[in-house]
């Protein structure tokens, strides 16, 4: 990955069934593809893993890349409907979201965890996007240093013990901003980033920390967005749905 590139990742969720998800891939390959090749641009779809296979087959000669949304904890073994990071790096994707916040308010997806699954993903290579983002509640009670700095320590930890000089994407998503219409302003997200870059500066000082926004991107605030002082890229859910919408984002 450049340092100079933006990351536009769009994060399908299970919000397009397979059929529909070629089709959209087959409909908009030429956008997408030229979206992607625009200088400092960088386009990750991550649909579900039933399409991941074919759309990284799909795009395999273009710079668009292809990233899944969550992985096993584990490399191998009886782990009945987990999908290994090994296999998400051989059938072609770059990319892997981890801690997204429905994986820990669904699934109960710890911190813990996470770093398990953090583990595999820079053993085989991957490109991490790692969630961390505070609730409503949280917010409401002031609790989002402490909730940031639990989760960005644990994935630095990670970091250092398993790829120091590795590269990670780090996406700020508070919970509220997720699917509500509601985006966190430019000072928010700076007052996360910076405490983002002084926790991994101390705990892993050599590794690339991109950092991402997500929570409600859409084509009507993404250039006010772009703004925020060390911004490397959004995660985009609900806008990536729709090639114009993200279309409009992206250019
Ligand atoms: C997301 O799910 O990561 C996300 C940011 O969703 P949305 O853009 O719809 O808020």
């Amino acid at each position: 990955m450049k340092s100079s590139e933006f990351l536009y990742v769009a994060n399908w969720k299970m919000q397009i069934p397979f059929k529909k998800a070629i089709s959209f891939c087959w409909n908009h390959k030429d956008g997408l593809e030229s979206l992607s090749s625009q200088e400092n641009v960088r386009v990750v779809l991550c649909p579900s893993f039933d399409a991941l296979h074919l759309i990284a087959q799909v795009f395999i000669n273009s710079s668009l890349s292809v990233g899944a949304q969550n992985c096993a904890a584990h490399e191998s073994g009886p782990y009945t409907g987990e999908v290994s990071a090994r296999s998400i790096s051989d059938i072609g994707c770059e990319f892997c979201i981890l801690g997204h916040s429905e994986r820990r308010s669904h699934f109960l997806e710890t911190d813990e965890l996470v770093s398990k699954k953090l583990q595999q993903v820079l053993k085989h290579g991957l490109h991490p996007i790692v969630c961390v983002g505070e609730t409503k509640k949280q917010f409401d009670a002031q609790q989002t240093k402490s909730v940031i700095e639990a989760q960005v320590s644990s994935v630095c930890k990670v970091v250092q013990d398993a790829a120091p000089d590795g590269t990670v994407c780090i996406a700020y998503e508070p919970v509220w901003a997720i699917g509500t219409g509601l985006v966190a302003n430019n000072q928010q997200i700076e007052a996360v980033f910076s405490q983002i870059r002084s926790i991994a500066n101390k705990m892993a000082p050599n590794a690339r920390i991109i950092l991402l926004y997500g929570g409600s991107v859409n084509d009507q605030n993404a250039q006010q967005l772009k703004q925020v002082a060390d911004i490397g890229g959004f995660l985009i859910g609900g806008a990536s749905l729709d090639f114009q919408k993200f279309e409009k984002i992206v250019t």
